[in-house]
């Protein structure tokens, strides 16, 4: 049973790192990001698991328009292929989205205990992945937020056409602190692939 439920506000876990505020515009299309705006926040963070101590490698918030774009410029074969993998790992998908919305476990720590597709404890995750959608100043409890483990990242990884990598290489280009490789820009929610 998947509800959608908006957070008071947006945990500072989906600010941007360097001002310690929410993002004011777009990454990729630099355009002002209001309270109106539907966006999309994605983290990705290194680990350390003995001391866990976190440092993020980069992030980004892309408004929806931007989202959209970039799902239709993922080819028909990766697409394919990245559905496959999330009907593949879907039982853990659901089970966690079941359980989350069922007991209004609505607060980002409990939805970011374990990998959404693996299921495997992100405290254990040396690279994982963080994203979430805001919309109308407020954090969305939906299919999002969610979080990837570097295991299922690298799986990603293996079943991507070189068409769709080449396709996000303009993208990479936009995001200057840090260079995430092209792969790692469809870890978030992107429209068309659900
Ligand atoms: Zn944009």
């Amino acid at each position: 049973m998947i509800t959608k439920f908006f957070d008071n506000g947006i945990p500072s876990l989906f600010f941007n790192y360097d001002t310690g505020a929410p993002f004011s515009s777009c990454t990729f299309c630099e355009k002002k990001l209001t309270s109106e705006t539907k966006y999309a926040v994605e983290k990705m963070i290194n680990q350390n698991t003995v001391i866990q101590s976190r440092e993020i490698v980069y992030e980004y918030a892309m408004c929806w328009d931007c989202a959209l774009t970039l799902g239709s410029d993922i080819s028909q074969e990766s697409k394919a292929a990245i559905q496959q993998l999330y009907i593949a790992h879907g039982d853990i998908l659901m089970r966690k989205l079941d359980y989350l919305h069922r007991t209004e476990k609505y607060n980002i720590d409990s939805w970011l205990e374990r990998c959404s597709l693996t299921g495997k404890e992100i405290r254990n995750c040396g690279e994982f992945s963080v994203s979430g959608i805001i919309e109308s100043g407020n954090l969305v409890y939906e299919q999002t937020p969610m979080v990837v483990s570097g295991e299922f990242m690298q799986k990603l990884h293996d079943v991507l056409s070189e068409e769709t990598k080449k396709g996000f290489e303009g993208l990479r280009d936009k995001i200057t602190d840090g260079s995430p490789s092209v792969e790692d820009l469809v870890y978030g929610p992107v429209p068309g692939l659900f």
